[in-house]
């Protein structure tokens, strides 16, 4: 098909999906796109297309700053806000001749896990079968729709805590999140810096990869973008190809509530691994219990920090009510706070100030990043790998001194992106705070560990349709040692070949 063409069904699809709420910024007919998308055509005619990824549109999440276009946050706080410059990520996608296919709805400031908490009202996903409207995912609930419902070619979202890859497997698309400090987060607007990443969505495994060759640079803008020679030092520690692949199965994931359908995909997933050669190992992630609650309180402390600079001075939409003296106290803060954010984002705030308090410190916020040590010590434990990070292993490649070789750990861990189909709108709306954080509960764990993990959605067979969600699949998690990002993507392409996708 013509860029021309693919872009213009792109386009189609998001008036006929309108209805979806997947984009905050939408295309306008009448914009620039038509004769960027023309040029990349008449190069690629020429045979000298910019990369692979020219004259695609690529549809972007609105916490990441866009000169063309307003960045929200999915807030009331930023609703008229449009940033002076791109992101990194954004200028590189450019450069690569790609076009920003609209800005897409998500959970305010990346705070959820079913892009309903968005001041442009909730992201809908539709099973395929009935017509009943069930839980997009979030954070990044619209990139995902966006990308399953065809109105962009890709996108980019981000995840925090499982923000790309939980909406991948609710939308049956996939979704990627890179080792933490390869993808510049310079113009992302942030949520809790020690765990946020960008992350990509996509309809198979090698557009996925082309985005993120594009994106995987150093960038002077971003303090924690890796610096060119450790990239060089991560790629030259190259994994052992002559044995092999050997694949770790997690068995704290296999927990009572893992639905059948989940159960099973994970069971033909692995079988389908093993017939490709790949030999299986059980092993023990002893902490993976304790991350949930870990991360629910460092993010929001992270959160409770970041999100202070939104008063209605720095930035933030002022009441336009209020007098410029409002008085003393902080009476203008509060205001403007107390009326910007959502109620989620309120909560986190409070969470968060509660946990940094001097009398909660230690309980919490201290313990917390305790419990994140062992997260990340237990990964270290299993993986074949050492950490690259970890003062010794890059020489020995052996974790925790003598500890473990590379002869008997694994290379990469799959285990379900979720325990279950995607929940009904209506579930989510009668769920507590609490059951709407469970939802996360295997995907926290490689964030807290800055891991790269992807989801691909693997089909159900046999099972009725909306009992799955994810348009009749469920993701299935492929999560790798830090730096092990293309190992990841390998397996994850012969995961996703198993149900003859890909390209
Ligand atoms: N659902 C998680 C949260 O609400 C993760 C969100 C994310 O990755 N941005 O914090």
């Amino acid at each position: 098909m013509s860029l021309l063409r693919e872009a213009e069904k792109c386009l189609a699809n998001q008036k006929t999906c309108a209805s979806l709420n997947a984009f905050i910024t939408p295309l306008q007919q009448s914009g620039p796109w038509r004769e960027r998308v023309r040029e990349a055509e008449s190069r690629r005619e020429k045979g000298t297309p910019k990369s692979p990824l020219d004259g695609r549109l690529i549809a972007i999440k609105d916490n990441i700053c866009t000169r063309d276009m307003p960045t929200t946050c999915a807030s009331k706080m930023l609703e008229s806000y449009t940033s002076p410059f791109n992101a990194t990520v954004v200028q590189l996608l450019e450069n690569a001749g790609a076009i920003v296919a609209g800005k897409t709805n998500m959970d305010e400031f990346g705070m959820g896990s079913h892009s309903m908490y968005s001041h442009f009202g909730p992201v809908v996903n539709l099973t395929e079968c009935g017509k009943e409207k069930v839980s997009a995912g979030g954070s990044s609930g619209g990139s995902a729709v966006a990308v399953a419902t065809e109105q962009c070619y890709a996108a980019l979202g981000t995840d925090t805590g499982g923000s790309v890859r939980l909406p991948a497997a609710y939308t049956g698309t996939v979704g990627f999140k890179p080792s933490y400090g390869f993808l510049s987060r310079f113009g992302v607007v942030a949520y809790a810096n020690s765990l946020d990443t960008v992350g990509i969505h996509g309809s198979n495994i090698s557009t996925i990869r082309n985005i993120f060759h594009t994106l995987n640079h150093y960038d002077h803008h971003d303090p924690t973008s890796h610096l060119p020679p450790t990239r060089a030092r991560l790629a030259s520690y190259a994994h052992p190809t002559s044995r092999p692949l050997r694949i770790g199965v997690p068995t704290e994931y296999n927990i009572n509530e893992l639905s059948p359908p989940v159960r099973a995909a994970w069971h033909r997933t692995l079988a389908h691994l093993q017939s490709t050669g790949a030999t299986i190992h059980p092993v023990s992630l002893p902490t993976t219990e304790a991350a949930l609650a870990a991360y629910y309180v460092l993010a929001p402390a992270e959160a409770s920090s970041n999100l202070s600079r939104y008063d209605g001075i720095r930035f933030g939409t002022r009441n336009p009510k209020l007098p410029d003296n409002a008085g003393p106290g902080g009476y203008l803060y509060a205001h403007t706070r107390g009326r910007g954010f959502g109620k989620e984002v309120q909560r986190r705030i409070l969470l968060g100030t509660l946990s940094l308090s001097a009398d909660a410190m230690e309980n919490y916020f201290l313990q917390a990043q305790r419990v994140r040590a062992r997260v990340r010590d237990d990964f270290d434990q299993v993986f074949a790998r050492g950490n690259p990070f970890i003062k010794g292993d890059l020489e020995s490649g052996v974790v925790g001194g003598a500890k473990k070789g590379l002869e008997d750990g694994v290379d990469v861990l799959v285990a379900p992106t979720a325990a279950g189909r995607s929940p009904t709108i209506n579930e989510v709306q009668g769920m507590g705070e609490v059951e709407g954080y469970v939802g996360d509960v295997f995907t926290v764990p490689a964030s807290l560990a800055g891991l790269p993990a992807v989801s691909v959605p693997v089909r159900v067979e046999g099972e009725g349709m909306h009992e799955v969600g994810g348009r009749g699949s469920v993701g299935m998690q492929i999560i790798g040692q830090v730096g092990d990002d293309e190992v990841v993507l390998r397996v994850g392409e012969v995961v996703e070949g198993m149900d003859g996708k890909g390209t």
